[in-house]
């Protein structure tokens, strides 16, 4: 699906450079690469405050935790989507509740939230999906009729931007992966959290170190969830490129648009809100899997982002039995993930689109 090994060549000696002096210093966590990251992250995207944190999940967990978030919240959400973005509102006792998706953007519905709003409903935390922007003014809009914080799920959409804002900018909390897979990532579980607001940024920096403020004072409970400084080596370094890595996947976006058309593939949806870094290249197909044999016979991977909404998983069934999100089950039946990186080639796309060509013909 993505070719880590390229970016590494080109950016070894910067890497193994930076890697060393960490070595040669001994401080591993919380040095000065991850505070210089921090400072580099919140400046590309126009955030007040980023605090890098273990992983994408716990910059969730951190974040929710900060806003308050407690046993019996509702918090309105997507069931398409990596199972941490519930996971996370599982982990204060709150309650994930599952609002369907747009059949075109993948993304929650804003027009479908406001009937999931009830009195216990503290929080909504749309998801960027495969790197689009959700339609996110109308859930502004919403958010402060409500009352209601917004939260932004940002694991896959780093450098994506809506109404002239990055994501991740434009509710009370970003949330962001850099899992090595990630449009951003790094080598190893990395993540962070950017907020506009330096009390909520000072309460998730103290939750990410045991609750401290200053070393061995602990005000309240917290969380061991450090991002350590040879993975801020590496972020650093392709933070640089962020913008080139994006622009890439948008041109291998533009060949496989431009080789799949004509076929009878559902081909990724830009809504024109908001910039599309593509994470992921998605289409829908009723042929799913004669496609992904074919590509596996012919050496080619291809990937089921996701089979199961979440509202059926095993672990929600049980609760969710009643409720019935059937775009998001139709969309899971048929969405089918294509090899995407930056530097993918025009002859390697034409090599993927042949294989499915030959399958659709
Ligand atoms: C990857 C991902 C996460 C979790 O990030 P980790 O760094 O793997 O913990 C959360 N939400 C979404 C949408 C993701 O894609």
């Amino acid at each position: 699906m993505v070719d880590l090994n390229i970016q590494y060549r080109q950016l070894q000696d910067e890497i193994e450079g930076g890697m060393r002096s960490v070595l040669e210093k001994c401080q591993f966590i919380l040095g000065p690469n991850v505070a210089a990251f921090e400072e580099e992250a919140a400046a590309f995207l126009g955030a007040g405050h980023s605090v890098a944190v273990a992983s994408g999940t716990d910059a969730l967990h951190l974040a929710l935790a900060a806003a308050g978030i407690g046993p019996g919240d509702e918090v309105i959400t997507t069931p398409f989507t990596f199972i941490a973005t519930a996971e996370a509102i599982r982990y204060l006792g709150a309650v994930p509740v599952f609002v369907d998706i747009d059949p075109r953007t993948f993304n929650i519905d804003p027009e479908k939230i406001s009937a999931a709003v009830t009195p216990a409903t503290r929080a909504v935390l749309p998801v960027h999906l495969f790197g689009q922007p959700a339609d996110m003014d109308p859930i502004v809009s919403l958010c402060e009729r409500h009352g209601l914080l917004l939260l932004e799920d940002c694991a896959q959409s780093f450098g994506a931007a809506y109404g002239g804002k990055m994501t991740g900018t434009i509710g009370s909390f970003g949330c962001f992966s850099f899992f090595p897979s990630k449009n951003l990532g790094c080598y190893g579980d990395g993540g962070m959290i950017t907020t506009v607001s330096s009390e909520h940024a000072d309460s998730v920096r103290m939750l990410r170190n045991h609750g401290s403020r200053q070393r061995y004072h602990h005000d309240v409970i917290g969380y061991n969830s450090r991002l350590d400084e040879l993975q801020a080596v590496v972020l650093r370094a392709k933070l640089k490129r962020i913008e080139q890595y994006n622009q890439g996947r948008r041109r291998v976006a533009d060949l496989y648009n431009e080789m799949l058309a004509g076929t009878d593939l559902v081909l990724p949806f830009q809504d024109g809100k908001g910039t599309h870094v593509f994470h992921q290249y998605t289409v829908l197909t009723t042929r799913r899997d004669g496609i992904m044999d074919a590509l596996k016979a012919a050496d080619i991977a291809s990937a089921v982002y996701y089979p199961i909404p979440l509202h059926r998983q095993k672990v929600f069934a049980a609760q969710y039995r009643s409720v019935s999100l059937p775009v998001a089950e139709a969309t899971a039946s048929q969405c089918l993930s294509l090899p995407m990186f930056p530097e993918m080639t025009e002859e390697q796309v034409r090599t993927v689109t042949d294989v499915i060509k030959g399958v659709l013909s």
